[in-house]
């Protein structure tokens, strides 16, 4: 395993991040595409290169806009973060392998829903119609699992958080629903089922922790997009380790 590669490809996830949060942001307001220059939301005023280096920019101005000093959101520099660590940390973990392309692809899709359900709370089809796509050309290319595995994890993904739409009247939306089959598809029944249980228990948990704190009404909704980035990513690192304590637990 080469340092180098790892601190490169902590880098290349940094400039990456940067880019999905432009894409998290843009993709529901549809102005993607048109040709503008970064620029403040808050002042409209254009931001140069030295606004736009991932993290360091962030700290460098303190959180805040260098012309009318408006606060910036910290999902941008945690976005960044999040996209170089996972890249580096994949691929420490499967080096240059079919299962690094198809991590590297899933952290993607969530860095960029993460910015538009944060922002918007809304999860754009665009997104996941552009990313089903992706991994039904690395399944044609590069197979890990059959066909008939990957679709039926895509229609059980979308059955099961279905189910729990129609019987919990609320919390987690369409949009969940069609990202879970996208997971579903991408990692076959198993590792969807894995994902889906580790999201359900630590969403479960955690809560219970805001309830018993007091931190959140007993109504209010949590959204349920962190837990299942969370379920999904430690199932693909781990689903070997958590199968094999699995079956000697029982
Ligand atoms: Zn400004």
């Amino acid at each position: 395993m080469n340092f180098i590669f790892i601190v490169y490809f902590f880098i290349i996830g940094l400039v990456f991040g940067s880019f999905f949060n432009v894409v998290g942001f843009r993709i529901p307001k549809q102005t993607l595409l048109q040709h503008q220059r970064s620029h403040c939301p808050s002042c409209g005023n254009q931001l140069s290169w030295q606004d736009l280096i991932p993290v360091l920019s962030y700290l460098h101005l303190k959180g805040r806009c260098r012309y009318c000093r408006t606060s910036i959101s910290i999902i941008y520099p945690f976005v960044e973060l999040f996209t170089g660590s996972l890249f580096a940390y994949s691929y420490y973990i499967f080096g240059s392998t079919v299962e690094l392309f198809t991590v590297l692809l899933l952290i993607s899709l969530f860095s960029i829903i993460f910015v538009s359900d944060m922002t918007y709370m809304y999860i754009p089809d665009k997104v996941l119609i552009t990313f089903f796509s992706l991994f039904f050309v690395l399944r044609m290319l590069h197979p890990t699992i059959t066909w008939s595995n990957a679709f039926l994890g895509g229609i059980s993904g979308i059955f099961l958080i279905g189910m729990i739409i129609l019987l919990s009247k609320g919390g987690m939306g369409a949009g969940d629903m069609k990202l879970f089959g996208i997971i579903g598809f991408a990692m076959g029944i198993e590792g969807m089922m894995v994902s889906f249980f580790l999201a359900v228990i630590s969403g479960a948990c955690l809560s219970m922790a805001f309830l018993v704190s007091g931190k959140v009404a007993r109504k209010q909704p949590i959204p349920f997009g962190p837990f299942i980035i969370f379920g999904t990513l430690t199932a693909y690192f781990y689903s070997d380790k958590i199968l094999t304590w699995y079956i000697a637990f029982f």
